[in-house]
């Protein structure tokens, strides 16, 4: 059997059939409806979340994992599969994927009631209604138990007032699952987008994550009735579950912008010439690319390892820390090195390589920073929580 670059270890041996079927699908729906317009989407600093959300679902990728109520039912190394693919696209794209599964949909479909699960999930599977998830406010970052956000009763209606920050997909979305304070403490809404006292203004200026929609919420005295509560999300561990869901993907989207970074740097590499030779053969170009697809294959294992267990259902958040904090990391030293292979291109949007490593700068800081993933496996070692 012959070497194939993006697969050193053969570790496509360890896939079902099944596995790598819906892997094949998720790449040709990325090559038919991400990859031709992905770099004009980038520089342009918007993407159709709707068009592409309605793609996504006619191949199941919303809410993939989730059963019941028009989901897929996948389980979760599929689903990782089809971040890697989503995120070989663009890191944008696959957050518009992760929002709206694992976050949105997600904390509806473990918290929220029948009815709100009937209202939305379906629509939501279909790509007809967009979500978002507002846990981050504009002062309150890696530490959402002091939100300012509340929520007061007002007979039986809840009130809410404050704002939220960063919060993917909130300019175009339908609904939102607001977090906020309580007497009670922190519990979760769905808001709909257009209750009266909502607002979401689009981040502008942003240099990373450009294909994604990123958005403030204003809560101005929003007025819900009292069944726009999600009724089992007791308590700031709701919101966390639904971070664990999130960034158990990005542990598998992350590989996708490194084997994309790579994949083009080898092709790069193999017909660029300098001195009379292609830079493929120059012993420093190759330890680059032989660093890039050791940390490659190695962030894949690891992504593997977490999924069978994810799917055995005995995956622990702490150890999807260590998936974050290590994938996302080596991810974005190989887009980096990768970028130096291209040299004067590597800093083109005619590339991938440049726009993979701008993203990863947020990836590295959302669903956690790497420094509060450091802190969960810190106090998972020691018993000592560094962080409360
Ligand atoms: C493009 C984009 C999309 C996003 N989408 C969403 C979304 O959909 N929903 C949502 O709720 N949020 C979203 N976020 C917000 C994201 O989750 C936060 O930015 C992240 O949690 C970090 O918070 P912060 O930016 O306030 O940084 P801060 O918390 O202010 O951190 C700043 C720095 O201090 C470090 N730090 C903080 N506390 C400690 C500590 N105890 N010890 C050591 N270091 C520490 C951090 O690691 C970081 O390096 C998004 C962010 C971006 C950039």
């Amino acid at each position: 059997m012959t070497t194939r670059p993006l697969d050193l270890l053969d570790v496509d041996a360890l896939h079902s059939e099944e596995e790598l079927a819906i892997r094949a699908v998720v790449r040709r729906v990325v090559d038919d409806h991400v990859r031709p317009n992905v770099a004009e989407w980038y520089e342009q600093g918007q993407v159709p979340v709707r068009e592409l959300a309605r793609e996504f679902a006619k191949v199941g990728l919303l809410g993939m994992h989730l059963h019941g109520y028009g989901c897929a039912g996948a389980s979760a190394v599929a689903y990782g599969l089809a971040c890697l693919e989503l995120e070989a696209g663009d890191s944008g794209v696959r957050s518009l994927v992760s929002v709206q599964g694992s976050l949105a949909m997600f904390a509806i479909w473990k918290f929220g009631s029948d009815e709100q699960k009937d209202e939305w999930l379906p629509r939501m599977a279909a790509g007809d209604a967009i979500g978002c998830f507002g846990l981050t406010e504009p002062d309150h970052g890696s530490d959402p138990a002091s939100m300012s956000t509340k929520a007061r009763r007002d007979g039986s209606d809840w009130i809410l007032s404050g704002g939220k920050m960063w919060i993917t997909n909130a300019p175009v979305a339908d609904v939102a699952v607001v977090w906020a304070r309580t007497e009670d403490g922190i519990s979760g809404f769905a808001v709909p987008m257009d209750t009266p006292g909502v607002t979401a203004r689009e981040v502008r200026h942003k240099l990373s994550l450009r294909a994604s929609c990123t958005g403030e919420i204003v809560l101005d005295d929003v007025r819900l009735p009292a069944s726009a509560q999600l009724p089992a999300a007791r308590g700031l561990k709701a919101p966390l579950s639904c971070l664990t869901e999130a960034r158990y993907g990005i542990v598998w989207g992350a590989l996708g912008a490194a084997r994309d970074s790579l994949h083009t740097a080898l092709d790069y590499a193999g017909a660029r010439e300098q001195f009379g030779r292609p830079i493929a053969g120059f012993q420093l170009t190759q330890a680059k690319l032989a660093d890039a697809a050791v940390e490659l294959q190695k962030g894949y294992l690891l992504a593997l390892h977490l999924g069978r267990r994810a799917d055995q259902g005995v995956l622990r958040p702490e150890q999807v820390s260590v998936g974050k904090l290590n994938n996302v990391r080596e991810a974005l030293a190989i887009a980096r090195q990768c970028r130096t292979v291209l040299g004067a291109n590597g800093i083109s949007a005619e590339y991938p390589v440049m726009r993979h490593a701008a993203n990863l700068e947020t990836v590295l800081t959302y669903e956690g920073t790497s420094e509060i993933h450091q802190l969960v496996i810190g106090q998972a070692l020691t018993g000592i929580a560094a962080f409360s």
